[in-house]
């Protein structure tokens, strides 16, 4: 069902603009109604904002000062299809996981003698997010359960989690065994406290803290956790600024100083290809330790202040991409680094874990090419790898990824169930960490600036809820389609008229972006840039962002093209045929096979692709990232390329562009990436057919 919704008022003007012309003698009375309603703003109830309990915390000096600052969690609400989505969410695997799935269902995080590790943490970090953004009290009551019991079974000495010795699996038999698992909890901990002001969280810290101090000479930190320190160093700035006490930066020091240097690591940049081999197989290899490790530097320099870590990010980003990026936006690693072949996989614990690192790295250094990155991933990438009612996932999702099958594939290290759709296909780190992904993205659409204004971080239908200027409640709607449209409206609503910057994220894709507020362009808006609106803000009051979507080809491997639109990227839309591998629906292992053929070059002028593919827009429905209910579609020709063929169940490699092909010109349909399950992204372009005459130069 097409939800678009559309303002009751100009329904109520159509209508009645129809009965004067049948009902001449209600003209008055209805010019009344009509204008009462079209410009009397003080008749239309204000939207009110809706604050959570606890407020915004800035770094404390000597944390050097961050850009933004994240809004307490239930800050932000989802609208439109975002919320429609995170219902799905609730009500697919991460509603319900815990009901039936041991390693949660036994958890030694509830006092049963399961999985005690990470597992149980993972799954929080999601849920709890997901609970408070939505409002959901059925998954608020859930969540409460598990964090009663951590903070309930503290142990004298401040430990939480499991007892020792007792885990089935990756046996917490030490101390040091727990920091990396202790360090989600943490951060589930930093969420729920925001949402509820429950007074016994800081205590819990103050206690943990002290316990981890006088245990790491003895029990340092080792594998997981000397890879993953920053997320704990995420909590130790949280605590900071809310206490003061200087013990958490000595912390911070302390697990800097144990820790893997990922700074070093991307700085001179050993892993250039694809792994191979038990050298190369390592952690700093793996590909979730890198998505933990995208914060890494930007973390860090709120305690080092070193200008070095500041500005680190931008090197690996630059690695990852340059020798593993891929056109859904994330890098591949399938277990590990897996190179820049689009048959190879991206495992989803990275695909989420990146997402959170691009949103605390947006929040702290205010770069708007961290938004578009965000954002990239998110509306491809992490909708992909689900099937549409997120019951399945997978563990990889590959960009061209044309069969969905128990087949050895070429993986670095995976397994021949990575790529079904299941519970947990491969390894159940995924069915766990899964969660995080679309509410913490919620979560960061909107954060605060320094100077007591809110930024638009990235872009979704939401609400948001803050005290701006020095203390006005502000909600701020946003009603827009994107990613599948390209405008959104901002409607602000301060409790009382208010002079506060309204800081708005401009994609560097979007060149002739446009700005008005209450109808009036604003001037110096630059793709790439925030654009700041400074001003008095009455209730009701609009500002319009239109960001022209022009259809964008870009080169990837072997000089094969991706067709981007926005910030989505399109792929081929292919027959699909489910069939049942095991397990009990609804939460199946599923198989996905091709009914069309794939083997396609494009054919089409990357310099003038806009000509060349024709966009359709279709109504945004209640799933609109599934094949069918695709808000998007595009036609463009193709030429089958016969040799190109699948290997170990996989696209074969991928031929260099431009390829020769004799077969005939067909039409093809594209559809955005998020939408598909079975896909081509990455093509190879078509050499131009010989022409009768003199043919372009250069091919
Ligand atoms: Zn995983």
């Amino acid at each position: 069902m097409a939800r678009n919704p559309k303002p009751s008022r100009v329904i109520i003007r159509i209508r009645m603009r129809s009965l004067l012309v049948a009902f001449p003698l209600a003209l008055a009375l209805i010019i009344g109604a009509i204008s009462c309603q079209s410009t009397d703003k003080s008749a239309q109830p204000a939207v009110k904002a809706e604050l959570p309990p606890t407020g915004v915390y800035w770094n404390k000096a000597p944390l050097s000062p961050t850009a933004y600052a994240p809004l307490p969690l239930g800050s932000i609400k989802p609208r439109g299809w975002l919320k429609r989505q995170l219902e799905i969410q609730a009500n697919g695997l991460s509603g319900h996981v815990d009901e039936f799935w041991p390693d949660l269902k036994n958890s030694g995080w509830i006092g049963g003698t399961g999985e005690s590790w990470e597992r149980a943490p993972y799954f929080l970090d999601g849920l709890i997010p997901l609970a408070y953004t939505l409002g959901d009290q059925r998954l608020m009551d859930k969540a409460k359960k598990w964090v009663d019991w951590t903070i309930q079974h503290q142990r004298a000495d401040g430990r939480i989690g499991a007892e020792l010795g007792k885990a089935k699996y990756a046996t917490v038999a030490q101390e040091s065994d727990e920091w990396w698992p202790n360090m989600i909890m943490l951060k589930v901990l930093t969420q729920y406290q925001e949402a509820t002001n429950d007074p016994r969280v800081i205590p819990l810290m103050d206690k943990y803290f002290d316990y981890q101090s006088n245990l790491l000479d003895k029990s340092p930190l080792k594998e997981w956790a000397a890879h993953r320190w920053a997320d704990q160093v995420l909590t130790l700035v949280w605590y900071y600024n809310r206490t003061g006490n200087a013990k958490a930066l000595e912390l911070a020091r302390k697990l800097h100083s144990q820790s893997y240097d990922w700074k070093a690591h991307f700085a001179d940049f050993q892993y250039k290809q694809k792994v191979v081999g038990k050298k190369e197989i390592n952690l700093h290899s793996h590909g979730v330790n890198n998505a933990m490790a995208i914060k890494t530097s930007a973390v860090w320099w709120q305690v080092s202040g070193d200008e070095t870590d500041r500005k680190a990010i931008g090197q690996l980003q630059e690695q990852l991409d340059r020798y593993h990026g891929q056109a859904n936006g994330i890098f591949s690693c399938d277990e590990h680094y897996a190179g820049l072949d689009p048959s190879q996989g991206t495992e989803l614990c990275t695909v989420v874990e990146a997402m959170f690192s691009l949103e605390q790295s947006m929040a702290i250094l205010g770069d708007a090419a961290l938004g578009d990155r965000l954002e990239k991933i998110t509306f491809n990438a992490l909708p992909a790898t689900f099937k549409k009612d997120m019951w399945a996932h997978q563990y990889d999702q590959q960009v061209n990824q044309v069969m969905c099958s128990p087949v050895q594939r070429a993986w670095t290290s995976n397994g021949p169930e990575s790529n079904l759709f299941g519970l947990e296909p491969n390894f159940g780190c995924c069915t766990a960490n899964m969660h995080q992904g679309w509410p913490k993205f919620a979560s960061n659409l909107w954060m605060a600036t320094r100077d007591g204004g809110l930024v638009a971080a990235a872009y979704a239908p939401s609400q948001v809820s803050a005290k701006v200027a020095n203390g006005v409640d502000v909600a701020i709607v946003e009603d827009t389609d994107y990613p599948f449209r390209g405008t959104v409206r901002l409607t602000v609503y301060p409790a009382s008229p208010a002079k506060f910057p309204l800081v708005l994220r401009v994609p560097a894709w979007a060149e002739g972006a446009t700005i008005t507020v209450q109808g009036q362009a604003q001037a110096g808006v630059k793709a790439g840039t925030f654009h700041t609106i400074d001003r008095e803000w009455k209730s009701g009051d609009v500002a319009e962002l239109t960001f022209p979507m022009g259809v964008k080809v870009n080169r990837w491997y072997r000089d094969g093209v991706a067709i981007n639109r926005g910030p989505l990227v399109f792929s081929l839309a292919m027959g699909e045929e489910w069939k049942k591998v095991k397990g009990e629906d609804p939460h199946a292992d599923w198989e996905v096979l091709p009914t069309t053929p794939w083997n396609y070059a494009l054919a089409l002028d990357p310099e003038s692709a806009d000509q060349s593919l024709a966009v359709e827009e279709r109504p945004i429905g209640d799933s609109p990232f599934s094949p069918e209910g695709a808000p998007l579609r595009m036609k463009a020709k193709g030429r089958k390329v016969s040799d190109w063929t699948l290997v170990k169940g996989s696209a074969g490699p991928l031929p260099q562009s431009p390829v020769r092909t004799s077969a005939l010109e067909e039409d093809l349909t594209l559809i955005p990436y998020g939408c598909t399950n079975l896909r081509v992204t990455v093509f190879p372009l078509a050499a131009p057919q010989p022409a009768p005459k003199a043919a372009k130069t250069g091919l």
